[in-house]
């Protein structure tokens, strides 16, 4: 791990129509570094702005913003690639810049950015994820918990690797960047990504408060998109869930068969009854156990197609070394 003086951290922040903010965010930021650099927990620190497609004045801003400091490096992204990718495409920025460490957060600084001093400081005490973990949602409408927390909940029970609470707000080293960064796939689910890479890793916890100025740029629509995206690209217990109810069908049938035939035998049922009730729950489970076996291998050339690497080594004695 780098020496605590010898750190240089890179702050990455996504940002789609954001002017209303970025002023402000810039400040924020730099009198954050600023304190970092004057008490040597870190050498240099710099801000990656992304923009993300804006069709505001953002990019104007970042442009004039790095004019007027070296602090400031802008990234201009040709179209709106959505929250996940730009975070991506300034992740591999600063990875590319060999930045020591790199935290992302949101451009609104919705997340408490008085924090970031204590990841660095649990990564310069050796580890290589400090998530960023919101103890409360005070500031969130009752809405935006019920979903969120639903949202987290369901995650955990279809056995996606996710920290409770946990957005996009973290420390990573470099070696857990460049880990992150070798995963070809499309989909990106980031935090669940980082969580299953490995390293060891620690949470912060923080109150977060309300966006800066502007509004929030993630609708109900993209919300929902988000958790499904996140499901399906964590999980095969969707195309399992199909199998388990194809077996529940056949067990109902085979239940129907005894009750059918024993309604059929004492003669109190009208005629074509026995036989359409057998056949429907038969033929239902029988269908629905095909496609779970569909499904399975759909799931197994899914899980191929996105070619993860299928490990990273976290140390290794001197003796392996030539
Ligand atoms: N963002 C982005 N591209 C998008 C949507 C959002 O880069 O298509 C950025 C946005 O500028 C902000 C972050 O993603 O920095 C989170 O968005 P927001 O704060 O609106 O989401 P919320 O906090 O409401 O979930
Ligand atoms: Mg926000």
């Amino acid at each position: 791990m780098a020496k605590d003086n010898e750190i240089t951290l890179a702050l990455v922040v996504p940002c789609y129509n954001e002017e209303a903010v970025l002023h402000d965010t810039t400040a924020k930021l730099s009198e954050v570094l600023n304190a970092m650099e004057t008490d040597g927990s870190i050498s240099s620190g710099k801000i990656i702005y992304v923009d993300d497609g804006s069709r505001d004045a953002t990019w104007q801003i970042i442009k004039q913003l790095s004019a007027e400091s070296n602090r400031i490096i802008g990234l201009k992204l040709a179209h709106n690639v959505g929250h996940q990718n730009a975070l991506w495409a300034g992740l591999e920025a600063a990875a590319e810049m060999k930045f020591n460490a790199t935290v992302s957060i949101d451009a609104d600084l919705q997340d408490d950015i008085h924090v970031i001093a204590d990841m660095v400081k649990r990564f310069a005490e050796g580890d290589d994820v400090v998530f960023g973990v919101r103890r409360e949602r005070k500031t969130d409408t009752f809405f935006k918990r019920f979903t969120a927390q639903s949202f987290y909940r369901t995650m955990s029970w279809m056995g996606g690797e996710i920290i409770y609470n946990h957005a996009d707000f973290r420390l990573m080293s470099l070696r857990a960047l460049q880990a992150l960064i070798s995963h070809p796939e499309r989909n990106l689910f980031l935090r669940g990504m980082v969580k299953s890479i490995g390293f060891p890793s620690s949470c912060v916890y923080y109150d977060r408060k309300e966006r800066l100025a502007g509004e929030s740029k993630y609708p109900l629509k993209k919300m929902l998109n988000f958790a499904f995206d996140g499901i399906t690209s964590f999980s095969v217990k969707p195309l399992r869930l199909i199998s388990s109810l194809g077996i529940s069908c056949m067990l109902v049938s085979a239940a129907f068969i005894v009750y059918g035939l024993y309604r059929y035998i004492t003669h109190s049922v009208i005629e074509g009854w026995t036989s359409l009730m057998l056949s429907l729950w038969f033929i239902g489970g029988a269908i629905l156990t095909s496609l779970g076996i569909i499904g399975e291998y759909i799931g197994k050339i899914y899980c191929e197609v996105k070619r993860r690497p299928r490990y990273f080594i976290e140390e290794t004695t001197a003796s392996t070394k030539p």
